[in-house]
C-alpha cells in the first residue's frame, strides 16, 4: 500500500510498505510529497525497496528525507547511510525535527528536488556528495571491509557499488579530481595500497615463485658455512646418516658459532630444482584471478576526504557535472579554444600548410516542440569516448567535434569523410539511451570551402543548427525502424 499523509508539521509523507516502482509510476510525482516513510518491518525487504526509493539515486525521493521502521534500527547495514531515522510514527517529536532541519537546510543551501536518472558513474558521483552534503556528512573516512572490493571503502560509497551504480576506476579518478580541483581535501593519509592492475580489487593472493620455472612449490632450506674449509652449501649436502659432515673436508660439525655457522636461507624448486635466494613474488588476484608480478601492481593512496567549503559551493550548483564530466576526457576542450583552434587550422588550410579537409560535425537536441535542449553532460561525456581522438566542445545547446582529414598518399579523404558520418550517426545511435520519450537527437557537419575570406562565415555559421540534419535518433526511431546504413549514406551525399 502507498499513501500520503500530512505530519503535524504540515509535510507530506509518502508511506510505502512493499516494493514499488515510484520513479516508473505517474500516481506520485515528486512535488506531491516531501519525506519518505517505509513502514516494513523486514531487513532483507526494506532493503529491496531502499534500492530504488532512496534519497540518492530516485529522482523523486532525492535529498528527502527518509525514515524506516522503529524494528529495524541496527540492523540495516551499510544502507544506515541512507537513513535518516527509525521511527513507526511520523508525528514523533524527533522525526519532525529531523524532517525539518532536512528541509530547511536544503532550502537554505538551494539543493532543489528534481534531478534527471543517473546515466553514469559521474553523475551518481554528484549526486551523492550532493546528498552528503544535504545531510552535513562531509568527511569521507575510508573503512576496512573485508567484503569489500578495494578493501578500504567509504561504506556509503560502497553500497552503491554493490548495486551498480558506478566503475572503480571512475570512482578513484573522482576522488583525485575533486582533489585536484579543490572541491575534496586530503585531510588525512590514511594508507598505500596495491590494486590489481586487471580489475582495481585489492583481495590478492601473494605467490612466491621460482624465478626459473614459475612454478610455486619451493621449499625454504638453510645454508652452512664451513670455516675450517670455507665451503658453503645447502644444509642437506652435509646431512649424512642424521650427523653433519662436511661435504668437502668431510669432518664433523660440533659448535655452531665455533666451527661453522648458518648465514642464509635459500630456496629450492620442487619442479625444476632450481636453488636461489630470491623468489620471485606474485599477486593472484581473487576476483578477475589474473596472475601479476607485483611490480605491475597499481599503488592507490587511501585518504580522508573532506568536502572544502569551496567544494559544496560547486558541488550544489547546477552546472557542476557539465565541469565535472568534461575534466575526465583529455579531448574535451572549452569552446573559445575550439574555435581558436578552427580557425587557425582554417588559416593553415588556406596558407597551403595543410592538405586536407577540415570538419566540424554539430549535435544537438531537439523536443518534441522542436527546439534546442541544453547540454546534457552524459551526451558530452558519450560524445568524448567516441571520438577520442578527436577535440571536442560544447557551446550553443550544441557539441562539437573538429576533425582534420589530412591529404596523404594512398589516404582517401572521402573515405575518411564517410567514416567520420559513421561515426556521428553511432553516437547518435548510442545517445538514444539518455533522450527522454519526444526527444529527438541530431547532428550535421560543415566542411570548410572557399577562401581566408570566408573563415568568419564559417566559424558564425557553426552557432546555428540545420533544420534538414544529416542524421537524426529518438527513442521511437529505434524501436520502428533501423539505422540507415553506409550505402544509404553515400548517396545521400
Ligand atoms: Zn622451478
Ligand atoms: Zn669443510
Ligand atoms: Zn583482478
Amino acid at each position: 500500500m502507498i499513501t500520503i499523509q500530512n505530519n503535524d508539521g504540515d509535510r507530506r509523507v509518502l508511506v510505502l510498505d512493499n516494493p514499488f516502482a515510484l520513479d516508473e509510476s505517474p500516481d506520485f510525482p515528486e512535488y506531491l510529497f516531501d519525506v519518505v516513510f517505509i513502514a516494513n518491518d523486514s531487513v532483507e525487504e526494506t532493503k529491496t525497496i531502499l534500492n530504488s526509493i532512496n534519497p540518492v539515486t530516485s529522482t523523486k525521493c532525492c535529498y528527502k528525507p527518509l525514515f524506516v521502521s522503529a524494528s529495524l534500527q541496527g540492523k540495516m547495514g551499510s544502507y544506515d547511510e541512507i537513513i535518516d531515522g527509525y521511527s513507526d510514527n511520523w508525528n514523533d517529536m524527533e522525526v519532525l525535527t529531523t524532517v525539518e532541519n532536512i528541509i530547511n537546510y536544503n532550502t537554505l543551501i538551494g539543493l532543489a528536488a528534481t534531478e534527471d536518472p543517473i546515466m553514469s558513474s559521474n553523475q551518481f558521483f554528484i549526486r551523492l556528495t550532493r546528498y552528503l552534503i544535504s545531510r552535513k556528512k562531509t568527511i569521507l573516512e575510508p573503512k576496512l571491509d573485508v567484503t569489500a572490493s578495494t578493501g578500504y571503502v567509504i561504506p556509503v560509497f560502497d553500497l552503491f557499488y554493490r548495486l551498480g551504480q558506478y566503475e572503480l576506476s571512475d570512482y578513484f579518478v573522482f576522488l583525485q579530481s575533486m582533489a585536484e580541483k579543490g572541491l575534496f581535501r586530503a585531510s588525512k593519509f590514511v594508507n598505500k595500497v596495491y590494486l590489481c592492475p586487471n580489475c582495481l580489487h585489492s583481495h590478492l593472493l601473494y605467490i612466491k615463485t621460482c624465478p626459473k620455472c614459475g612454478q610455486s612449490s619451493v621449499h625454504t632450506e638453510e645454508v652452512i658455512h664451513h670455516f675450517r674449509c670455507a665451503n658453503v652449501s645447502p644444509e642437506h649436502t652435509y646431512n649424512f646418516g642424521g650427523q653433519l659432515r662436511c661435504p668437502k673436508c668431510h669432518k664433523i660439525l660440533r659448535h655452531i658459532g665455533m666451527d661453522y655457522d648458518r648465514p642464509a636461507v635459500v630456496y629450492t624448486c620442487n619442479t625444476c630444482g632450481n636453488t636461489f635466494i630470491e623468489p620471485q613474488t606474485q599477486s593472484l588476484c581473487t576476483s578477475c584471478h589474473k596472475l601479476n608480478d607485483v611490480e605491475e601492481l597499481i599503488p592507490q593512496d587511501i585518504n580522508v576526504y573532506e568536502i572544502t567549503s569551496e567544494g559544496k559551493q560547486s558541488i550544489i550548483s547546477p552546472n557542476i557535472g557539465f565541469t565535472i564530466y568534461t575534466e575526465f576526457y583529455d579531448n574535451y576542450i572549452e569552446f573559445n579554444r575550439f574555435v581558436s583552434r578552427i580557425r587557425l587550422l582554417a588559416e593553415q588550410k588556406f596558407s597551403g600548410n595543410i592538405e586536407g579537409d577540415l570538419l566540424v560535425g554539430k549535435i544537438w537536441i531537439l523536443n518534441e516542440e522542436g527546439e534546442t535542449m541544453a547540454i546534457r553532460p552524459e551526451a558530452i561525456e558519450l560524445v568524448c569516448l567516441y571520438f577520442p581522438n578527436n577535440k571536442v566542445s560544447a557551446a550553443n545547446n550544441i557539441i562539437y567535434v573538429g576533425s582534420v582529414i589530412r591529404e596523404h598518399k594512398g589516404i582517401d579523404t572521402e573515405e575518411e569523410i564517410i567514416n567520420f558520418q559513421v561515426m556521428m550517426s553511432e553516437t547518435l545511435r548510442a545517445a538514444v539511451s539518455i533522450l527522454k520519450p519526444g526527444e529527438t537527437i541530431c547532428y550535421n557537419y560543415m566542411k570548410l570551402q572557399g577562401n581566408q575570406s570566408t573563415i568568419d562565415d564559417f566559424i558564425k555559421e557553426m552557432e546555428y543548427i540545420s533544420p534538414t540534419p544529416d542524421d537524426t535518433a529518438s527513442q521511437e526511431t529505434e524501436h520502428t525502424q533501423a539505422a540507415p546504413s553506409v550505402a544509404d549514406e553515400i548517396e545521400d551525399m
